[in-house]
């Protein structure tokens, strides 16, 4: 067995047991596979495996991977890195969600640059929800009104929230914080019903996002081993 494929089976009875320990069905929680830094062929293998879903940092490299893997057509990108303005085209034109989206700008330019003949791009609105300052994403008080902003762009389909837990062991912080999305994740659903994406927990937390809801687990080292 390739090391790749014994992680992948380590990742995978994670989420099950966290499934199984709240009550979560097992396909109700999505694995996101981070492949950052990581090549083209390793990707490949991780989608013979069965892996569908690749989260992406940098725009360039995203890029060049989206083009050597086009022949897998069922395979879905996520960019989940910060986005410049000036890179949003290749994000637009290449990729199937934007994760990190926290400003009307960006928006708005994704709205005019997505090409006509795909599928709108599904969006996850960043909340800072440690409300650290060097932190990105929107403040939790201003999701509502954003959110309801991005209803005019008609090429972007919000799906949801997604947030970057604080770096912490502290689990009564994290569950403050896991917990703080939950109700946002409501509130937000009760607005724009068709929202079903929580993407939230990392390796480490994982069981503790699963218990608060989160719909989407987005795992890089774990999977493809560390990155240099
Ligand atoms: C890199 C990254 C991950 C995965 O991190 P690992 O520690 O490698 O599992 C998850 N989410 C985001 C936003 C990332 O940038």
């Amino acid at each position: 067995m390739t090391e790749l494929t014994s992680n992948y089976r380590r990742v995978n009875a994670r989420i099950e047991q966290a499934c199984q320990h709240h009550s979560r069905s097992i396909n109700s929680v999505k694995l996101l596979a981070v492949s950052k830094t990581k090549p083209a062929t390793l990707i490949e293998q991780a989608y013979q495996l069965g892996m569908r879903s690749f989260g992406e940092n940098y725009v360039q490299e995203g890029l060049e991977k989206t083009q050597a893997l086009a022949h897998l057509t069922d395979i879905e990108w996520h960019f989940i890195g910060p986005l410049q303005a000036n890179k949003t085209r290749i994000v637009a034109e290449n990729f199937d969600w934007l994760e990190t989206l926290d400003r009307e700008r960006i928006a708005k330019r994704l709205n005019e640059q997505r090409p006509p003949q795909l599928a709108q791009l599904n969006v996850l609105i960043q909340v800072n929800i440690s409300q650290e300052a060097q932190k990105s994403g929107l403040m939790p008080d201003q999701v509502l009104d954003f959110a309801q902003s991005l209803s005019q762009f008609e090429r972007l389909r919000l799906r949801g929230l997604m947030c970057i837990a604080e770096a912490t062991t502290d689990q009564k912080a994290l569950l403050a914080q896991f917990q703080h999305m939950q109700h946002l994740f409501i509130q937000l659903q009760a607005q724009h019903p068709q929202i079903d994406t929580l993407s939230m927990g990392m390796s480490g937390d994982l069981d503790l996002a699963i218990a608060c809801g989160s719909t989407e687990i987005r795992i890089g080292t774990d999977i493809f081993g560390a990155r240099s």
